[in-house]
């Protein structure tokens, strides 16, 4: 379906889709129950495929001003061969299409969270989508690794942004059971409505979201190194390292810079990073809790490469932002995004409420820069909190 925008710009185009194939009757490879019974997937995906006719609803009484265009994929779940082949032989200009929006079980969000799959992909992103859930407060799971796990992916490997909103999978995932009265209706519905000013959102959103590279790569442990400063302090010291596949407590390092005018005892490419600070580099909540470590007098431990010798070695401290007591580390895909490294006790970012773990999101309307706000917090309600993917406001 094709909804030309009312700017009539062929550059901009968000494309919204949904898988409505499901596996039938089932076969060993699709099935995880009993093969034979009609698996009906209503959850997989009856409600995504719903809440993509309801938009269409929306557009056509309320004409975007850039294009939008629906697709519903075929054969996602012999591997997603719909969407495969509509960006690989493309009847549209793939390079017009500014992000791709897939939605994928939707029905049984419950007591649960709303993941987001894909919120880095796109720089900017991840405000956007925050802002939209003001009104409806879904408890949103901003997910750190994007898996070929549905259509938003074909996309993805053409390096066009995409996200996929998902609720989870249970106990009757590609079942018989997967039926039309096991769903929560109400939690469709507020995902529908937030989808709703999402797409508004996007619409009004005068800037593309570029692309991020190295987004394909995320997952949570990279998201979580980024965050506690341990990316920052192995760069400040000119080291680049990524865990060890398969075994998370280890990060080897892949490059030193300048290795040359480096101190003897330095770990060259090759050598493991037990500990940080003397935390082990797989406690990640440890690593938190070691901020101010970071600060004052940072330490590694490394095994060499070729070696069973543990090394330790002093690094220098990282310099990071500090305002009101806050110290903050700005979010991988937006840079208007920050989240909260350390608060200083009694600080006024303390006495605001602001915690440790916190993510500091600007209210779009207001076009705030959340340093400056959080330098002279007035009015409050120009920056709201993320905390465990809840909507907190200031008071
Ligand atoms: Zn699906």
């Amino acid at each position: 379906g094709w909804i030309p925008g009312t700017k009539q710009n062929d550059k901009t185009t968000v494309q919204y889709g949904a898988h409505y194939d499901h596996v039938g009757y089932g076969t060993k490879k699709t099935s995880l129950g009993e093969i034979g019974l009609i698996h009906n997937g209503a959850d997989d995906n009856a409600s995504g495929t719903s809440a993509i006719l309801e938009l269409c609803r929306h557009f056509h009484k309320h004409p975007p001003r850039n294009n939008v265009l629906v697709v519903l994929w075929d054969a996602e779940e012999l591997g997603l061969l719909g969407s495969k082949h509509f960006v690989g032989d493309p009847v549209f200009p793939l390079e017009n299409i500014s992000l791709a929006v897939n939605v994928d079980m939707i029905g049984q969000l419950t007591d649960g969270t709303l993941e987001v799959h894909g919120s880095r992909t796109g720089m900017g992103l991840r405000s956007v989508i925050a802002n939209a859930n003001l009104d409806h407060r879904i408890p949103m799971e901003y997910k750190g690794k994007v898996v070929r796990n549905s259509d938003h992916y074909a996309f993805l490997e053409h390096k066009i942004p995409a996200l996929m909103f998902h609720t989870g999978l249970h106990d009757r995932y590609h079942r018989p059971a997967d039926d039309p009265d096991t769903l929560d209706y109400k939690g469709a519905t507020r995902i529908v409505q937030f989808l709703l000013d999402f797409a508004t959102a996007l619409d009004n959103h005068n800037s593309p979201f570029e692309f991020r590279d190295g987004s394909l790569q995320d997952d949570r442990a990279a998201i979580r190194l980024h965050e506690t400063g341990i990316t920052d302090l192995l760069d400040t010291n000119g080291i680049t390292a990524s865990y060890v596949p398969g075994k998370p407590s280890h990060l080897r390092v892949t490059n030193v810079k300048n290795s040359a005018s480096r101190p003897r005892n330095w770990p060259t490419s090759g050598a493991k990073i037990s500990t940080i600070c003397n935390i082990p580099i797989d406690d990640i909540n440890g690593l938190a809790g070691a901020f101010q470590s970071l600060l004052d007098s940072p330490s590694l431990t490394f095994i060499p490469k070729r070696s069973a010798m543990r090394k330790t070695i002093k690094l220098q401290p990282i310099e990071n932002i500090q305002i009101a007591g806050a110290h903050l580390i700005s979010d991988l895909g937006d840079p208007r995004v920050f989240y909260v490294q350390q608060v200083r006790k009694d600080s006024s970012s303390a006495r605001m409420g602001i915690s440790q773990g916190d993510t500091l999101i600007p209210r779009h309307t207001r076009n705030t820069d959340v340093l400056d706000w959080l330098a002279r917090p007035k009015p409050r309600n120009a920056v709201f909190v993320e905390r465990n993917g809840s909507i907190l406001l200031f008071k």
